[in-house]
């Protein structure tokens, strides 16, 4: 059999971790990640100290600090995370090139060529180890699964968190599997697992088992019950695709001229709307997020002017890009007529679900798929925020967008 090893690297309570790493005094201490203390926003990372009291994603402040009183809150800093990002890409890279980036704090490395048995994969995840301690700070640590897939890779970087070491071979392979839970194994989520508990009664990797691959894709399509019959068993051939390997989108972008020259900033809003929803979906169909918005305006004599702005966080949605551009153009004075209007997204990154909370308003990033699926199925800005409903649609009137080249 040919020796194929994947490692997952996964940081230990990422965001948590480097607030405690920037700011001495937070360590050892329960801390939370969120919105300001006693806002309605959610938790969106707990320090390990936190997760011993319970206090984990998702709750509300009051809840908490209900089971923590003494629970500490400490405001998002995309640029702490996106800084401490770069710096474990870079000790990864000095492994092998062979790495893929999974989320800011997540990503897999091939190390079939770089290793020949699981001795060697066990040093080359003590190095990791050792640089994330000397590139990332002493406060930082990671937990690292090994193993000859990604799918099982993964689920043994959550066995011994935190700062653990977990290795899937031959000898443990069944045991860890049937020890663990549906929802362990990523791909699986919440709703597939309460489809297959509620309908089918299958509430354990031993039940799945027991369905026969013909049932699962009837039951749930070729890609997906292909999918389910094979993590029961372990089995997953995908491959580690590093970043240079991706088709690489550096900027999306839409212009539109309008029927003719104008000042009206309405009518400039409405294309500016139609714009945004177009480049947004184009962001989340790829899985993008972007830091910089720039709105290009081409006056009528052809010369041109708009703005840009650099965020501190990375963002894809319709209403958050469109308030960029609103809220600019409104204290804009247009000094000529504007011909044409163009938007571009810059600064592109992977969106990750975890990057959320960069978001400036959270809401929108769980509608937004949503919206998606109405607006796919009814045409553009079917659904829309209220005020913008005086605005028309301007489908009826002139043809789609083009993408700008
Ligand atoms: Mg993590």
């Amino acid at each position: 059999m040919t020796w194929r090893c994947i490692l997952h690297v996964d940081m230990d309570s990422f965001f948590a971790t480097a607030e405690q790493q920037a700011n001495p005094s937070l360590r050892g201490r329960p801390i939370v990640v969120s919105g300001k203390e006693g806002s309605r926003s959610v938790i969106v990372a707990s320090s390990k100290e936190a997760k011993k009291f319970g206090v984990k994603t998702g709750l509300l402040h009051h809840e908490a600090k209900k089971l923590c009183p003494q629970l500490i809150f400490v405001e998002p800093d995309g640029l702490k995370y996106d800084f401490l990002h770069r710096q474990l890409i870079n000790v990864l890279a000095q492994i092998t090139d062979k790495v893929e980036v999974f989320s800011i704090d997540e990503a897999f490395l091939d190390l079939s060529d770089c290793t020949h048995n699981l001795e060697q994969a066990q040093e080359v995840a003590r190095r990791i180890k050792t640089m994330v301690f000397c590139d990332l700070g002493e406060w930082v640590t990671c937990s690292i699964g090994i193993a000859e897939n990604k799918l099982l890779a993964k689920l043994a970087s959550d066995k011994n968190k935190p700062n653990g070491l977990f290795i899937v071979d031959q000898d443990n392979i069944d045991q860890t599997l049937l020890e663990s839970k549906l929802t362990d194994f990523c791909g699986l989520g919440p709703r597939t697992a309460k489809t297959l508990d509620e309908d089918f009664g299958i509430d354990s990797v031993s039940r799945l088992r027991e369905l026969k691959i013909e049932k699962l894709v009837s039951l749930f399509g070729h890609a997906r019950g292909l999918f389910l019959y094979n993590l029961c068993r372990g089995l997953d051939n995908s491959p580690v695709v590093p970043d240079s390997d991706k088709d690489e989108v550096k900027s999306v972008s839409r212009s539109h001229t309008l029927p003719q020259d104008t000042f009206n900033k309405d009518e400039i809003l409405v294309v500016l709307m139609h714009l945004c929803e177009s480049l947004a979906h184009e962001l989340r169909h790829k899985k993008l997020s972007a830091k910089t918005i720039m709105i290009y305006l081409r006056y009528e004599d052809f010369t041109h002017g708009g703005f840009r702005l650099t965020l501190p966080g990375y963002i894809n949605d319709t209403y958050q890009i469109f308030m960029i551009g609103y809220n600019r153009l409104m204290k804009f004075v247009l000094p000529k007529g504007v011909r044409l209007v163009g938007i571009y997204a810059t600064n592109l990154i992977e969106s990750f679900k975890q990057q959320n909370l960069f978001a400036l308003e959270n809401k929108f990033d769980q509608l937004s798929p949503f919206l998606d699926k109405i607006n796919d199925a009814y045409g553009e800005l079917t659904i829309k925020p209220a005020f913008l409903l005086n605005l028309k649609r301007l489908r009826n009137k002139v043809g789609g967008f083009r993408p700008t080249e």
